[in-house]
């Protein structure tokens, strides 16, 4: 590999990023057909070794997907690891980054094909997603979540990403820097890309599994921690839409954006308008864990270097 040059995995090979070209009139080129995840692997100084984040659960969510969207099955779980392994050796990363894995329909069918399934992994080095940002501001969209009646949110399929994508934009043209999505029932589904957690009297609460969500990583691992390690009450039920107006903190997560402090909501300021002691705690085991230093939590790490 030339300095500088950025490897991806496609269709079983490691080639430069260039060569890596798919078909115009594929179903995944013209109808979004594709399935994919977000991972992330984190760099330890200490160790320097690179951790995969909960590299088993992405894969089971991705195996998940690719039923779902009705494509063949063709990859076994122990190969859809080992290739993001593969490739983020390849590119001798030594830093934190992110990952995306993407199955796709390949070759000439229409947008009901099922085959030809195909691959491509696709690492970039990245450091925290809101680099600059202590915390964000976000409105509630005037776009309704997709819901499972007509595009299960569960799925993470590329075209589920135009609804997040029409969320994003109105967001940014009106000045926040993301949305918070209702749902059908018109109380609080998630993000574009991360899912949210409001703080309440010392409690934590989350949408449910039912509120038209992505069944999120980064979701159950902060469920998991915030009540085993940090002895809080955490509880998943619906949120009404003004509860998010009077919360005394906000976070929205997910892989890419960790966790994000909330900071105003539709201008209205979360709490103190800073970034509250439970999200900080939280926000603080969670780097802890994913870089390693939490020994416990180590069952979750795969080590990218030896082995
Ligand atoms: N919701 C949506 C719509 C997402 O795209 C993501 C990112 N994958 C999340 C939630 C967070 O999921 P995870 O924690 O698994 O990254």
């Amino acid at each position: 590999m030339s300095k500088g040059e950025r490897l991806i995995w496609f269709k079983g090979n490691i080639v430069p990023v260039e060569s890596a070209k798919i078909n115009v009139l594929s179903p995944s080129s013209q109808f979004g057909a594709n399935v994919f995840e977000g991972l992330r692997a984190y760099w330890n100084v200490y160790e320097k070794q690179l951790y995969v984040f909960r590299l088993l659960e992405h894969v089971n969510r991705l195996q998940d997907s690719i039923k779902m969207a009705g494509f063949e099955t063709v990859f076994t779980n122990a190969f859809l690891q080992q290739s993001v392994i593969d490739i983020i050796r390849a590119n001798n990363f030594q830093e934190d980054l992110i990952c995306r894995q993407t199955v796709f329909l390949d070759g000439f069918g229409s947008w009901s094909a099922t085959g030809p399934v195909e691959m491509f992994i696709a690492p970039m080095a990245k450091g925290r997603y809101y680099e600059k940002l202590q915390g964000i501001d976000v409105c509630i969209s005037s776009w309704e979540r997709i819901n499972e009646k007509s595009l299960s949110p569960k799925i993470k399929l590329g075209a589920n990403y135009m609804n997040s994508r029409m969320g994003q934009l109105e967001a940014v043209r009106n000045g926040y820097d993301s949305a918070i999505f209702l749902n059908q029932e018109g109380t609080v589904s998630e993000g574009p890309g991360s899912c949210v957690f409001i703080v309440k009297d010392d409690i934590l609460i989350t949408p449910p599994l039912t509120a038209s969500i992505l069944d999120s990583i980064t979701r159950s691992t902060i469920i998991d921690i915030a009540s085993n390690d940090l002895g809080l009450k955490v509880i998943e039920r619906d949120v009404e839409k003004d509860e998010l107006y009077v919360a005394d903190e906000i976070f929205m997560c997910g892989t890419a954006v960790e966790v994000a402090p909330v900071f105003s909501v539709d201008k209205v300021q979360v709490g103190q308008g800073t970034e509250g002691r439970i999200t900080l705690n939280i926000k603080n085991l969670y780097f802890d864990i994913v870089r390693g230093k939490v020994k416990k939590y180590k069952k979750w790490l795969t080590p990218v270097y030896g082995g």
